[in-house]
């Protein structure tokens, strides 16, 4: 199990009964890898293990909130054997289309979901760029806070992927828009997700951490049981539309999705729609992992 400090990740209570966790890979834009993930996996379960914390804050350090998924992880498959994995999936050094399933069943659908469920109110205080994998950070988080500079997109569309792994994208903002940003990839500004209803509301860039942590305190006194029980019901509504049926039907798109792209280019991803940069980065990162 892992315990703090965390390399990526920093957890601190700055009030009583608010637990407050940051992503702290800001010269990478808070990518996630293998590493991050378990970090801050450990850090919620921290928080919700404590019966001295009622309300935890998901925020993170520097320009951006997170690009998403660490494309350039050496090691993939492999790394994740080096953590107590904590699904129920087998088969992550396995051949063909199972180890990169289990990898995205146990650390990206598994690990939003479990954080979904924690049995106290989550808050994302969200700035910068926060794409794909970025929002499978904040949407599993009951409220968000954004600040004016922040802006979201899952462009996972644009290199071959019918969108990220975690797909609640209808329920966070409404059909026509969940298509219309994966049609498109295009990013989505902090006024419109505002007022799409995906965020709660939208602050100046100073004033980010100093809103979420008020917010935090106000609903920290609230009897926690209580919370903890008005959380269950709400979730519970999504949970009767049907969600789980829908995301693991999503899920399963997306892993043939990654089996396509494997058979046509060799990789997961299309990279004839990846950024320049990213293509860059991801070449670059194959050779290191073939010498
Ligand atoms: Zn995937």
């Amino acid at each position: 199990m892992l315990k703090p400090p965390f390399d990526y990740i920093t957890y601190e209570v700055p009030v009583e009964r608010v637990a407050r966790i940051m992503l702290n890979r800001p010269d990478q834009m808070n990518a996630q890898d293998t590493k991050l993930l378990y970090e801050l996996n450990a850090a919620f379960d921290l928080a919700a293990h404590d019966d001295n914390i009622s309300v935890i804050i998901l925020g993170a350090n520097g320009k951006h909130f997170s690009a998403g998924h660490d494309l350039t992880e050496t090691d993939y498959y492999h790394n994740i054997t080096n953590y107590e994995t904590v699904g129920t999936m087998c088969g992550f050094e396995c051949a063909g289309a199972e180890a990169q399933m289990a990898r995205e069943e146990e650390l990206y659908l598994g690990f939003s979901n479990r954080w979904r469920n924690i049995p106290k109110p989550t808050i994302a205080a969200v700035q910068g760029k926060c794409i794909a994998a970025g929002l499978m950070l904040a949407w599993p988080c009951d409220l968000i806070i954004a600040s004016e500079d922040a802006s979201f997109a899952d462009p996972t569309l644009s290199f071959g992927v019918a969108g990220h792994e975690y797909f609640t994208h209808v329920w966070e903002i409404g059909m026509r828009r969940a298509k219309e940003i994966l049609f498109t990839s295009d990013f989505f500004s902090a006024q419109q997700a505002l007022d799409w209803g995906m965020v709660n509301k939208v602050v100046p860039r100073g004033a980010l951490h100093d809103e979420a942590l008020t917010l935090a305190m106000r609903i920290a006194k609230k009897p926690r049981f209580a919370l903890k029980l008005a959380k269950k019901a709400l979730n519970g509504v999504h949970d009767a539309q049907g969600r789980e049926s829908a995301l693991n039907n999503a899920f399963h798109l997306h892993q043939l999705s990654h089996a396509h792209n494997l058979k046509l280019f060799d990789m997961l991803l299309d990279p004839t729609g990846l950024p320049e940069a990213t293509r860059a980065a991801l070449e670059k990162a194959s050779q290191k992992a073939d010498d």
